[in-house]
């Protein structure tokens, strides 16, 4: 079993968050990422990556756009092998059925079946409250990173104001809750 899985949002946590991005040049990774996702998975983390993009259930643009962009941001953080472990993209509006759409947790829900991740070792990260609840409503722990919203997080989400803090943070954390959790 891997040590921790980790979930990350795209926009505004992995890359420049810039509303309904279609257009591969507009894609700008935050400061640190790229640095600390090499780390992460030299240290035998699985990542996967976890967006809700509702422009595609909206109709402004497809979901080969959002291809596009995720290739540019794979091409841009140069990853070893094996990168990210499954890619989920919520296209639904908040109108629609939701199945995936984040605050819901059914693809960390899916990946922990799937690659028997330990929950207690699992992570969603990402800079706003809706990817932060998807991972208390899947059970696993989350931290807000680059978060700009001012409401108060739930007792236990980790916030940090860059991907080098996340970094020197999780294994405390992990270590916190195994503690906890004995
Ligand atoms: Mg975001």
């Amino acid at each position: 079993m891997h040590e921790r899985a980790l979930f990350f949002d795209r926009d505004g946590t992995l890359i420049v968050h810039r509303p309904y991005l279609a257009d591969p040049d507009g894609v700008e990774l935050m400061p640190g990422v790229r640095k600390v996702l090499h780390q992460f998975i030299s240290d035998g983390c699985l990542i996967f990556l976890f967006t809700n993009q509702s422009g595609v259930g909206r109709g402004l643009f497809t979901i080969d756009a959002v291809h596009h962009c995720n290739q540019r941001m794979l091409e841009l953080l140069a990853l070893p092998a094996p990168g990210f472990t499954e890619i989920c993209i919520a296209t639904e509006t908040l109108e629609m059925p939701q199945l995936y759409r984040k605050p819901s947790p059914r693809f960390i829900l899916e990946m922990i079946e799937k690659y028997s991740l330990a929950p207690q070792q699992t992570w969603m990260i990402g800079d706003a409250f809706n990817d932060v609840m998807a991972g208390l409503n899947a059970g696993v722990r989350a931290a807000m990173v680059h978060g700009v919203e001012k409401q108060k997080l739930p007792a236990g989400v980790l916030r940090c104001g860059d991907f080098e803090e996340l970094y020197t943070s999780l294994p405390h954390e992990d270590a916190d809750r195994r503690f906890l959790t004995q």
